[in-house]
């Protein structure tokens, strides 16, 4: 059997949601909204599977899908797409970076990861025989150290994996990093694969910055975008690759033997949602803001320390600053077990040398959830101070 498969953990967000089941916890761990999106995007995808086809969609997805996709980024970030060429629909955003990053690299090659990463970026690097460098992300600002970024980049390295929001530390990624990556990209002919797919998961005002409006990046870009989190439907598995031809070219035909096209009827309802107007994704932003304020408060409240959050759905706690005694692990694993509260400590978005320490809360929950969970926490924290 495969080497790299047969020596990994399963993912923590399955292992973590299993154990909510098993024990009924509740389940603040794995990024999902307790609340299913606007149910008209519901009716778009049943009527869709009443009344078109249901046979192969193209491989790069339904065309109104992908012009739906190219209006929606002109209208809310201002990019050009030409839908035919630029745009390529794919089984959710996990599919669309496997295929990125099989696409650009070959065998030995590099890639640059980002840390804390999300956890399916260096498998996929490895699998596809490349070599992962690191640069370290550090709290309280999770700016990218330049000399870090200098030293992560050499003659072999081809792709970076950028995020932004960044899953898990909840914090954007500012113009002024994104040009300095720009620069390194530029100077060594490196892609960029930017994993955007929190782009509209932002708060107090913060805007997202796509890597294809950095002057420079257009052509070397490859942006990841997900309708799952766009209209809290996590289990569309919808997602969306955009970038120039001659990227879009190649991307397309890894895409094409990994799942080769997506449900047509999901489609449609994808499609259906992008067209939603400012004020949908206004009210989801506030919904979620209101959601990270009281998750925020109540766990003050009870003496946790948390960290800011700019966007995703997560609230990340500092348990050593909390009194917790625990490793992150330890202390996810007991509250689930023995509190009946699941969480996500940080330690799988590390290659090595994980903060001890930190766990990940998702908020995208009902208050009455959000309220119960910490309760649960509290407990936890009394239990292993
Ligand atoms: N993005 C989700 C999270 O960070 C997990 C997605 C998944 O489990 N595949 O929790």
């Amino acid at each position: 059997m495969n080497r790299l498969y047969a020596g990994m953990p399963r993912t923590i967000f399955d292992v973590m949601s299993g154990l909510a089941r098993e024990r009924g916890a509740v389940n603040l761990g794995q990024g999902f909204p307790e609340e299913d999106g606007p149910s008209d995007l519901k009716e778009a995808v049943a009527r869709a599977t009443l009344d078109h086809s249901n046979q192969y969609p193209p491989m790069m997805g339904l065309p109104a899908l992908r012009e739906a996709v190219a209006a929606h980024y002109k209208r809310v970030q201002g990019v050009d797409l030409d839908w035919t060429r630029e745009v390529t629909i794919t089984s959710g955003a996990t599919e669309a970076i496997a295929a990125a990053i099989l696409a650009v690299l070959n065998p030995g090659e590099e890639a640059v990861l980002v840390e804390p990463m999300y956890d399916a970026y260096r498998p996929l690097v490895e699998r596809a025989g490349g070599v992962a460098r690191y640069v370290r992300l550090a709290p309280p600002d999770w700016r990218i150290p330049r000399d870090a970024l200098a030293a992560a980049f050499t003659e072999k390295t081809r792709a970076i994996v950028l995020n932004s929001p960044v899953n898990p530390s909840a914090s954007l990624l500012v113009r002024e990093d994104l040009e300095m990556v720009a620069e390194e990209c530029i100077a060594r002919g490196v892609i960029a694969i930017s994993d955007e797919v929190w782009e509209h998961v932002t708060f107090d005002g913060a805007a997202h910055v796509s890597i294809l409006n950095i002057p420079g990046m257009r052509e070397r870009a490859i942006k990841i975008g997900s309708a799952g989190k766009m209209f809290s439907m996590t289990g569309w598995k919808v997602g969306f690759i955009c970038a120039a031809p001659a990227l879009t070219d190649i991307v397309a035909k890894a895409h094409q033997f990994l799942t080769f096209t997506t449900p047509p009827n999901l489609q449609f309802g994808a499609a259906y949602g992008l067209a939603k107007g400012d004020d949908y994704f206004a009210a989801m932003r506030a919904g979620f803001q209101r959601s990270r304020d009281r998750m925020a408060q109540a766990l003050r409240h009870e003496g946790f320390a948390i960290l800011p959050c700019a966007g995703t759905y997560f609230l990340n706690i500092d348990l050593a600053a909390s009194g917790v005694a625990l490793a992150a692990e330890d202390f996810a694993l007991r509250a689930v077990n023995e509190h009946g509260v699941a969480s996500i400590p940080l330690t799988p978005f590390y290659a090595s040398a994980p903060p001890a320490q930190m766990l990940r809360l998702c908020f995208a929950k009902r208050d009455d959830t959000l309220d119960r969970g910490v309760e649960r926490l509290a407990a936890a924290r009394r239990a292993y101070a």
